[in-house]
């Protein structure tokens, strides 16, 4: 199976559901991380530029972690807007890697970039299928499903399906510590325990599915995304 996630921020993948991709990983599959975003807003002494490379990094030796490709987009940090430019480049994207399911963020998550990754990765990958939408790859022969991955602190968020990750939970802290630039800065900023903050929820999860740890996920119920099987590790 061919799995793409796509997160709007470099580190987004790793809070979210890094534990599952190294799940996929493990079991053979494919996944590739694709960021949205530069990240160049997410430090206060770093200048924009210079933090653009870094967390381009960070987010590549993250990803390499759990065993999964790298692709960075590029858009700007904190100003993702869903236009057209911005749904070929995710069309093309989808028509790149090709992949069976696509995890991306809940539209009811706390950050406008994650809204918007949502809505452009909704459309994108609804519309890779048409061949008289060009771009530089080809047109896909079917429509991924679409998992949606928790929410930043399980906010606003009810899961419909687990993945035990109680095997890959230290697996998903090491990727997220490979964003060395946040820890700090979300201490500082957001008053947060990066690796304190993923163990809790994922051992809130954990405890409403009755393992030791989980990740959380709901399926985009609409034709003609749907599949009998489960398509989660
Ligand atoms: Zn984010």
């Amino acid at each position: 199976m061919r799995v793409m996630s796509v997160g709007a921020h470099p580190d987004d993948i790793e809070f979210l559901c890094a534990g599952t991709i190294a799940r996929y990983t493990a079991r053979g599959d494919y996944a590739v991380n694709v960021v949205f975003t530069n990240g160049d807003m997410g430090h206060k002494l770093i200048g924009p530029e210079e933090l653009a490379k870094i967390r381009c990094e960070e987010a590549r030796r993250a990803a390499a972690t759990v065993g999964a490709d790298f692709k960075m987009l590029g858009e700007p940090d904190e100003w993702l807007f869903h236009d057209k430019r911005t749904r070929l480049m995710m069309i093309d994207t989808i028509r790149e890697f090709r992949p069976d399911v696509i995890i991306t963020h809940s539209p009811e998550d706390y950050h406008p970039d994650h809204r918007c990754c949502y809505d452009i990765v909704f459309a994108a990958s609804f519309l890779c299928t048409v061949p008289h939408i060009e771009t530089e790859h080809e047109a896909t022969d079917h429509v991924a499903t679409l998992l949606l991955m928790d929410t930043l602190g399980g906010t606003n968020f009810m899961p419909e399906e687990y993945v035990d990750i109680s095997d890959t939970l230290e697996l998903k802290v090491q990727a997220l510590l490979q964003h060395e630039s946040q820890v700090k800065w979300l201490r500082d900023h957001d008053n947060i325990d990066v690796a304190e903050f993923v163990r809790s929820l994922a051992s809130t999860r954990g405890l409403q599915c009755s393992v030791p740890f989980a990740e959380g996920f709901r399926t985009e119920k609409l034709w003609p995304r749907l599949k009998p099987e489960r398509l989660l590790p």
